[in-house]
């Protein structure tokens, strides 16, 4: 069985209760500690003024007959020969036997204790003093005695406190309880529509309450994280229709020029066929590695990742390709970064394929270290790029200029598999202002 309530409420609830009692059950105790002490005190000093006035009187001799009574017989006076005779009192105590048993010895004369006699319901407690007169073996001894209020003795007081002390629990509790509600209700309305929102359907939020509260701040956080949801969801299902559409394409091409071939053999140059057959096939390959490339990025965590001079791994790239147009580096020296070289040879590589396909005669690349940032920049001399395409164009499948973009052999893949790769190695790649052309910044952290 599980000790713990399962939920807050009745888990503060609970803790509440126990608190409040705990709290107000010491102080009950106290109360009581208190209330009785100063009754007793009280008590004993009335005793005291007639033990004292009695037993003087017995001293000198002056006492005769029964005890005067002020008190109204709230105090019992006794005076008790050692053999147990009462021989004078105070009416009230006249017809009962010695008020106690305690019988003070000759070098403790004086005794005051509080006795109890009997069962309840005539239980009967007395506050008491006792006064051996002399100290001779024969002396007697005064009692003088008053009776502590019944509350004290048949346990009202306790009762009435522990009442107390269970209502105010309760009370407690039920306002805890209260509370407590209060406040989770938005969270329970929360819950309730976060169960409602599946993958399929991502465009409810939950309620959101007023305020700022640490309750308001998870519903706009839910709902926050919604919105990112949903963006990524609808960027996820146009990458796959882009995707599709991107392969039908060349596959649409291969079918008609295969049927074509299959139907008419006598009309068609076969080998133009296959050769034309082998570009589509190119052309699907390579969107195939592109998105299998992306979808890879970033997943073999840093231990793929090794030191590596940006200058000469773009110096290497840039021999290693034979280039139609005049190409112009400037690359500093011992800028060192960390990262996949197959991955910054592929990124340098696209910003390359774009350069030369869209330069007019130019193409510089630039390697810098300042400022904890190594910055390789490619810069071409075309048409540039106007400043509202310069962050779509890192979308996937985004040609600005279709035509020549595939005609190259583009997949509209590039720019994108470019910046997922600068991501990954916790860098940018930006397009950035350049008075003639386009201009590719990559920044990357030095190692
Ligand atoms: P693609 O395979 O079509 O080249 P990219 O992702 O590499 O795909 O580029 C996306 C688009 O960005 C290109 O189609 C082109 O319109 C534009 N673009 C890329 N680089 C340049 C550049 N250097 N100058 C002008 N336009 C560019």
């Amino acid at each position: 069985m599980r000790m713990r309530p399962r939920s807050i409420r009745a888990r503060d609830t609970l803790v509440a209760a126990v608190i409040a009692a705990l709290v107000l059950g010491v102080t009950a105790m106290g109360v009581d500690l208190a209330v009785r002490s100063a009754v007793e005190a009280s008590l004993l000093r009335q005793t005291q003024v007639d033990a004292r006035r009695v037993s003087g009187a017995v001293r000198d001799g002056t006492l005769d007959g029964p005890i005067r009574d002020g008190t109204r017989g709230r105090v019992l006076v006794q005076v008790v020969e050692p053999g147990g005779r009462v021989t004078n009192a105070t009416p009230a105590a006249t017809d009962r036997p010695p008020v106690s048993r305690v019988w003070p010895s000759s070098n403790l004369r004086v005794r005051d204790f509080t006795e109890c006699h009997g069962h309840w319901p005539d239980r009967e407690c007395l506050v008491a003093e006792a006064i051996r007169v002399s100290t001779a073996p024969d002396s007697v001894v005064v009692y003088s005695s008053a009776r502590l209020p019944s509350y004290l003795v048949n346990g009202l007081l306790e009762a009435v406190l522990a009442a107390s002390v269970l209502l105010l629990a309760v009370l407690a509790a039920w306002i805890t309880w209260r509370v407590v509600g209060r406040t989770l209700g938005p969270v329970e309305a929360i819950r309730a529509q976060l169960a409602e929102i599946s993958a399929t359907d991502l465009s409810r939020r939950v309620p959101q309450p007023a305020g700022q509260d640490e309750i308001a701040q998870l519903a706009r956080t839910a709902n926050q994280t919604l919105d990112r949801l949903e963006r990524a969801v609808a960027r996820q299902r146009q990458f796959a229709s882009d995707a599709s559409h991107e392969l039908r394409t060349p596959i649409a091409g291969l079918r008609a020029n295969l049927e074509d071939a299959s139907m008419h053999p006598d009309d068609n140059d076969l080998r133009a066929v296959v050769r034309s057959a082998l570009r589509d096939t190119d052309r699907l390959e390579s969107i195939v590695a592109d998105l299998l490339l992306l979808a890879r990025i970033g997943t073999g965590g840093s231990a793929a990742q090794e030191p590596i001079d940006l200058g000469a791994l773009a110096g290497a790239e840039v021999r290693r390709r034979t280039f139609t147009l005049k190409i112009v580096t400037e690359l500093g020296g011992g800028v060192m970064v960390r990262g996949v070289r197959m991955q910054l040879v592929r990124l340098l590589g696209n910003l390359l394929d774009n350069a030369e396909r869209y330069a007019e005669s130019l193409v510089t690349v630039e390697v810098t270290g300042a400022d904890g940032l190594a910055l390789l920049t490619v810069t071409d001399d075309g048409a540039g790029i106007a400043p509202a395409d310069r962050e779509r164009v890192f979308e996937r499948f985004t040609r600005l200029d279709r035509a020549r973009s595939r005609g190259a052999g583009g997949t509209g893949l590039g720019l994108a598999i470019a910046r997922e790769i600068a991501q990954a190695h916790g860098g940018t790649l930006r397009i950035e202002d350049h008075p003639a052309g386009a201009r590719f910044a990559l920044r990357l952290p030095l190692e």
